[in-house]
């Protein structure tokens, strides 16, 4: 329950901190340390070294010399909301701020090592494969003298529940922030296994904002995998395919998947513009 400082006032701030932190004797052993990290302690007071009682008994729910933890938050929605729009929108923010950002992503719909927004935009990342240990990823480029102040992880339904709690260390014993955009479901309306282990770790989890319409109006939280133009409930859970307009039936043989409420995601009907509606398979 951090919350994080203001992205603009980072620096400073962790920089008091920090020196404050390394006071503290009680914290387990970091496996991932910072090269800025200054290992060595103060001398710790002891009671009756002459120490006053603040410094050597904090008050009960104080949060002085404890260790301040990185923020993990968790941007979600369905396909089409504009994901990846904002997190290269946050990495700008952080970046023009001075900070130095890690770019992370798994099976982008470019099919390249990049984040990439349907808005045009796109920057440079790093393609994560499934037994990728994000720590040693960190660790990786601080020996290589490249701060790393956050992380910004796009498509991460994709990663492995090992890896999210990877992000949590992270979080928590290197003070780095981690930024995590997500689709909350698969083609069933199930919670993806990265998507539930974030729920039950970030800080926060918050939906992102832009809502993506179903084609009868209503918002839409969940995306239909459609296979040559009939919507299925049965197969492999990551099949990367993109969207179109329901509606445009030139791909009817491919793979696609379209973004419908709760109530057409359960009648299995596509709109209109698709082919017949499937009835619901148990
Ligand atoms: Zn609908």
């Amino acid at each position: 329950m951090t919350g994080g400082p203001a992205p603009s006032a980072a620096p400073a701030v962790r920089s008091e901190v920090c020196e404050v932190s390394c006071t503290a004797r009680t914290v387990p052993v970091v496996p991932v340390v910072p090269p800025s990290d200054d290992a060595d302690d103060a001398d710790r007071a002891e009671p009756g070294s002459g120490a006053t009682a603040l410094s050597t008994v904090p008050a009960a729910g104080s949060r002085r010399g404890t260790t301040p933890v990185g923020a993990l938050k968790f941007f979600h929605g369905p396909m089409d909301c504009g994901k990846s729009t904002l997190a290269l929108q946050l990495d700008h923010n952080h970046t023009r701020q001075g900070r130095r950002g890690l770019l992370l992503t798994r099976l982008d719909r470019s099919r390249r090592p990049q984040i990439s927004s349907r808005m045009g935009l796109s920057r440079p990342a790093v393609e994560v494969a499934e037994d990728t240990d994000l720590a040693q990823l960190v660790r990786r480029s601080w020996a290589a003298g490249t701060r790393v102040d956050y992380l910004i992880v796009d498509e991460v339904q994709f990663f492995t529940p090992a890896q999210i709690d990877q992000l949590a260390v992270l979080a928590d014993e290197t003070q780095v922030d981690v930024y995590t955009f997500g689709i909350t479901t698969d083609f069933r309306g199930r919670l993806f296994p990265a998507t539930a282990r974030l729920v039950e770790l970030a800080d926060e989890v918050l939906p992102l904002q832009v809502e993506v319409l179903c084609w009868c109006g209503r918002p839409g939280r969940f995306n239909a995998r459609v296979v040559d133009g009939e919507m299925v409930r049965t197969g492999d859970t990551v099949v990367v395919a993109d969207t179109e307009a329901p509606g445009d039936q030139d791909r009817q043989d491919t793979v696609r998947y379209q973004v419908l409420c709760r109530t057409h995601h359960r009648t299995g009907d596509l709109g209109p513009g698709a082919a017949a509606a499937l009835p619901i398979e148990t």
